[in-house]
């Protein structure tokens, strides 16, 4: 469908919030904006084309060093759980059950994550919730790293915090050619939530989550660049 135009009243019509329907306000027509049937959606093997504009090759990326879990969550999480309050709730359980030390939430490490909150309070709104934050530095545990809240993503280290807003968020790289999986945001800003050492499931789950996150948050962006 290419008009925004209700084709039966002539209305401005308005994509409904999974994007799959655009809704007339004026005569309450709906009209679905993709054909396909959901059970025929593969859900396993498929970046949603209506969500994400993605250079991504799935098989290449489940062939390299914990890309598959990466991948297979981050499927799991856009295709299958869909909306950002669910996204989270699975991260973090799946964080809770993290050995990591260098990886904490409220239920797992939270002496870090509050050295972490502290850190970066002086950006953050209020009422603004800090889901979580990897130590990205050796030696350094809660002097560096990545907070990850509900509104933005920040990286900070002894001098700087810089942060990006979901709702200004375009694009998400990923780099996975050391075999840890990295996000960048907008060219910025990595992002590693790893659990169980190896296990590279949170970084995928996260990276969903700030798709998801920024997808809500801004109505006027249409699609997010996966590099
Ligand atoms: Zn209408």
């Amino acid at each position: 469908m290419q008009s925004n135009e209700c084709p039966k009243c002539g209305g401005l019509m308005e994509m409904s919030a999974d994007r799959r329907k655009m809704c007339c306000p004026y005569c309450m027509g709906e009209f679905v904006i993709d054909e396909r049937e959901e059970d025929a959606f593969d859900k396993k093997n498929v970046i949603d084309p209506l969500l994400f504009d993605s250079e991504w090759d799935i098989e290449s990326l489940r062939s390299k060093p914990n890309g598959k879990d990466f991948i297979d969550e981050f499927l799991y999480a856009v295709n299958e759980l869909c909306k950002a309050d669910a996204v989270k709730e699975n991260l973090l359980k799946m964080l809770s059950k993290s050995t990591n030390s260098d990886m904490a939430t409220q239920s797992v490490h939270s002496d870090l994550l509050s050295t972490a909150k502290a850190k970066v309070s002086s950006v953050l709104d209020p009422g603004e919730e800090v889901l979580a934050y990897q130590n990205t530095g050796l030696f350094s545990k809660g002097k560096e790293g990545t907070v990850l809240t509900d509104k933005r993503i920040i990286t900070f280290d002894t001098k700087k915090t810089p942060f990006e807003l979901y709702k200004d968020i375009r694009s998400l790289t990923l780099d996975i050619g050391s075999g840890i999986p990295t996000v960048k945001v907008n060219g910025e800003f990595a992002v590693r939530m790893s659990m169980l050492g190896s296990n590279y499931r949170g970084t995928g789950a996260a990276a969903a989550l700030i798709c998801l996150y920024a997808l809500a948050q801004n109505p006027d962006l249409k699609k997010i660049k996966l590099c």
